[in-house]
């Protein structure tokens, strides 16, 4: 199923092009993209500052795209996992985690992925569709939390950076002074490495980068990580040498910390010298047990003790406190089950 063309998503110059190509005035395109982005109005024929003609005729022309979540569960830690339908009939997932003052929501940016990482529950799903910048909006804009959002991250379903226009179309939405208004600093994409796009992103956006590592050396990372074959993780690092995150952005490395695979000294001194030189953050996250996974959640101690070794190095790094467990809140798992037995 192709998606419809929607007027959500569309840039101030595109809006403007349309507005051109309508003989509408070029103010329009302004007032629409208030109504769009501000007001979050997207049906022409409420916008009651364009004249009723062509407000009839964008009606006409452009189908809908804001669409609330179809699902919903709900953690004993106050996560809220939303599955939402895209226009092409997919299901996606969007977490939604309070924490104190801060809300961040955890975007989706395909349905499915192809990159294939063995520790993944979307991975196993393949790639169903790349999501349209609306769609991504969609999951901030039709989130009933909306206004309580202090932060973004995309690191739901897919690789952002295999979907780079639309996902630097909707940043740039929602970050314009036309758009939402979101200062960049609240914002974190997150990537296993999709070097042919890396510039590009990082040229384009000042959000914040995470970079999945998982394994410092090669051969270990690609029998989890198949992309590193493509694109090594040395490349992506090099790459990150030639830009400047000392001062408002900030990059970061994921750790899924598998207990026995890429938790021993070894690992921390090749990981100690892959990033050296690097003004950086390692995050570590608990290994959760995906249905049929090979691999083991290290316990507590474990953690603490790969966390301690790599501060030692003089790396910064933290634990990522787990969130949702309870309601399969890592990424793919809610939308696998849904995906197999259809509401
Ligand atoms: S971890 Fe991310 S990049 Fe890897 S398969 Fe899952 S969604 Fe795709």
């Amino acid at each position: 199923m192709t998606a419809p063309e929607t007027l959500y998503g569309k840039t101030p110059e595109e809006l403007d092009a349309l507005c051109r190509d309508a003989g509408m005035p070029r103010f329009a395109a302004r007032q629409i993209a208030r109504w769009l982005y501000v007001r979050h109005v997207e049906d022409p024929l409420r916008m009651t500052d364009i004249a009723a003609a062509h407000r009839q005729r964008l009606a006409e022309r452009f189908a809908p795209a804001l669409r609330a979540p179809e699902h919903a569960s709900v953690s004993a830690d106050g996560t809220k996992k939303y599955l939402f339908r895209t226009l092409q009939g997919n299901f996606i997932e969007s977490a939604y985690i309070p924490d104190g003052e801060r809300a961040t929501l955890c975007v989706s940016s395909q349905a499915g992925c192809r990159m294939g990482c063995r520790f993944c529950a979307t991975g196993r799903q393949g790639l169903q569709q790349s999501l349209s910048a609306a769609e991504i909006l969609n999951q901030i804009v039709s989130l009933p939390e909306r206004d309580r959002l202090t932060n973004l991250v995309f690191m739901g379903m897919g690789e952002p950076l295999d979907n780079t226009d639309n996902v630097l179309r909707a940043l740039e939405i929602i970050t314009s002074e036309w758009g939402f208004g979101w200062s960049p600093t609240r914002i974190t994409l997150s990537t296993a490495g999709v070097v042919p796009q890396l510039r590009r992103f990082l040229d384009s956006s000042k959000v914040h980068l995470a970079v999945s590592l998982h394994n410092p050396f090669p051969d270990e990372r690609a029998e989890i990580m198949p992309v590193e074959k493509a694109w090594p993780i040395a490349r992506v690092v090099d790459i990150l040498r030639e830009y400047d995150f000392t001062h408002q952005r900030r990059v970061s490395f994921e750790y899924i910390v598998m207990s026995g695979l890429n938790d021993s000294p070894r690992h921390i001194r090749e990981l100690s010298r892959l990033l050296n030189g690097i003004k950086c953050r390692i995050n570590l996250i608990r290994f959760h047990r995906i249905p049929g996974s090979p691999y083991f959640s290290p316990d507590d101690d474990a953690m603490i003790r790969f966390r301690d070794a790599l501060t030692a190095r003089g790396i910064q790094t933290t634990i990522r406190a787990s969130r949702g467990e309870d309601i399969q809140a890592a990424c793919g798992l809610l939308s696998t089950r849904m995906k197999n037995e259809p509401a």
